[in-house]
C-alpha cells in the first residue's frame, strides 16, 4: 500500500483540495491536476512523509491561489467523491498519519515498514520464518533461527 498526494479541482464547483489517498494510483480522484510541485503523484510508503509533502504542496499552491480549501484524506477509489478538506495545520492530520503508520506491516527482524512493495524471505529454505524489509534482515533472522536451535 502506498500514499499518493495530488492537487484536485473538484467538478462541478471547482473546490480545490490537496488529496492524500491510500489505495495506490487507482485511488486518486479523477479531478487531479497535472504535477507542478515536488512530491505530487509520488508514492509514499510512510503516511508521515505523504503528509509532509501534502502540507508543502498546499502552502506552495496557496501562495499563488488563496482559494485552496485544505488537505483531504481518504480514498475515492477513482470515483468522483470529493474528500472533506481539513486545515493543513490541524493536528487531526498528524493523528491520522500516526494511526496509519502504526497499522503498517513491518519487517519481522528490524521492525521497519516495507518500502517499494518489496518483501524478502528465503523461500528456498522451505520454512516460513517471516517477511523482511531486506535480504540483510532475512539473513540476520535466519542466522538467529539457526543459532537458537
Ligand atoms: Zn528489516
Amino acid at each position: 500500500m502506498s500514499y499518493i498526494v495530488t492537487r484536485q479541482k473538484y467538478w462541478p464547483n471547482g473546490d480545490k483540495v490537496v488529496e492524500i489517498t491510500s489505495g495506490g494510483r487507482d485511488s486518486i480522484g479523477p479531478d487531479a491536476l497535472v504535477e507542478k510541485y515536488p512530491g505530487e503523484w509520488e508514492e509514499f510508503d510512510d503516511p508521515n512523509e505523504a503528509l509532509d509533502a501534502a502540507r508543502i504542496i498546499h502552502n506552495l499552491w496557496y501562495d499563488v491561489d488563496k482559494d485552496i480549501l485544505g488537505i483531504g484524506i481518504g480514498d475515492t477509489w477513482g470515483g468522483s467523491l470529493p474528500l472533506e478538506p481539513t486545515d493543513p495545520r490541524d493536528e487531526a492530520l498528524d493523528r491520522w498519519a500516526k494511526v496509519q503508520f502504526d497499522a503498517l506491516e513491518r519487517c519481522d527482524h528490524c521492525g521497519e515498514i516495507f518500502r517499494d512493495n518489496e518483501r524478502f524471505c528465503d523461500i528456498e529454505l522451505g520454512i516460513d520464518f517471516g517477511m523482511f524489509c531486506s535480504e540483510y534482515c532475512c539473513a540476520e533472522a535466519y542466522e538467529k533461527e539457526i543459532n537458537d536451535e
